[in-house]
């Protein structure tokens, strides 16, 4: 077993390293800079899965050479990516210290079911990337293949999520879902990957505190010696110092400081508590109300649906939200769901018997 706070020390946890593993010059004094500026565990790919062929996948088995230096010149632990049953055996056999899944592979019950047999009997550990589509079920059920399989040490890496829209991010975040996982398994240590988020370094700094805020145990960064010149990855790539850097900045808040009163938090937790529930009783009233409206449409043979009420509606909130200083999205979205449960509760009336 590797202890984990041992290796990495306070929070957060740092994994970093290049995207992939190109030569052995580049990978070693990655490393050494690295670990110089106190990096303990080192990633790099050896073997990537690229969404078009053609592009550069990885140097393969040669790479695992390069960790065992790695591992003998600075004393890092090293990580990689494993996607099928050969990369787990020779990955193993090299000695390499902590393995992670990737998103592709994660959200693939028969790759994840090989790899878990691959591992049975194996003590390492394992970080499970997100699917890369928004599915905790899916990600829950490749992390209980693994603890089938007899593994023991299993992390959690959020690296964020496909989407069909351009979005500012290469991946959206989704904050939402790494935060139920972590509900639903608070026991695993859990990880943000700020680089395959952002997918641009400019906007690695804003991730990465935005994920310590949500209290992560660490950051998966990836790291180059010359980023702009890196066969994958090259724009959201960082030098060792530039990390360093980068690293000093993040603030680390903590969920119950040491010597920090927590009664006045209590106090404000017992008010929101009060609100919440003053709302859960406004809704209530107001889901009533729809369910008479329902009747009405119905007794007179109107379409649930009224669009030019419903935009008037959204306009006058929009408009009273902005005197109000509330954020214009938010308030779209929490009339977009009333409305839509409105309309649910009238198309059941106007179609009851
Ligand atoms: C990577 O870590 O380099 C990688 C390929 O990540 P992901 O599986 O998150 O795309
Ligand atoms: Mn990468």
């Amino acid at each position: 077993m590797i202890d984990f706070n041992n290796v990495f020390g306070k929070r957060p946890w740092v994994i970093a390293g290049p995207c992939s593993a190109e030569t052995e010059e580049q990978t070693l004094e990655t490393a050494k800079q690295l670990s110089a500026k106190g990096i303990k565990v080192f990633r790099a790919g050896i073997w990537k899965p690229r969404t078009r062929p053609g592009n550069f996948e990885g140097v393969g088995s040669i790479g695992l050479e390069w960790m065992r230096e790695v591992k003998q010149q600075t004393g890092m632990l090293t990580s990689t990516e494993v996607a099928n049953v050969k990369h787990v055996y020779e990955a193993l056999k090299s000695g390499i210290d902590i393995i992670w899944i990737g998103a592709r592979t994660s959200a693939n019950p028969f790759a994840m079911q090989e790899i878990a047999d691959a591992l049975k009997g194996v003590d390492i550990p394992v970080f499970v990337k997100n699917p890369v589509n928004p599915d905790v079920e899916l990600w829950l059920g490749a992390i209980e293949r693994l603890e089938k399989a007899g593994i023991q040490q299993i992390g959690l890496i959020h690296r964020g999520f496909s989407s069909y829209e351009k979005i500012l991010y290469r991946n959206a975040p989704l904050w939402q879902v790494a935060i139920e996982l972590k509900r639903r398994r608070p026991d695993l240590p859990l990880i943000c990957d700020p680089s395959h988020i952002a997918g641009k370094r400019e906007y690695l700094f804003e991730i990465s505190q935005k994920a310590l805020d949500l209290n992560v145990d660490g950051l998966m960064i990836e790291s180059h010696i010359c980023p702009d010149k890196a066969w994958s990855d090259a724009k959201q790539q960082l030098t060792p110092e530039d990390l360093q850097a980068m690293l000093a900045n993040l603030v680390v808040r903590h969920v119950n400081p040491e010597g920090i009163s927590l009664e006045n938090l209590d106090e404000l937790r017992y008010r929101i508590d009060e609100i919440d529930s003053d709302l859960i009783r406004l809704l209530k009233r107001r889901m009533a109300v729809s369910e008479k409206i329902g009747k009405y449409k119905k007794n007179n043979n109107m379409t649930v649906l009224q669009p030019q009420r419903w935009d008037s509606i959204l306009n006058k909130y929009i408009q009273m939200a902005e005197e109000n200083n509330l954020d214009k999205d938010f308030i779209t979205k929490v009339f977009q769901a009333i409305h839509q449960e409105s309309i649910n509760v009238q198309v059941k009336i106007v179609n009851q018997n």
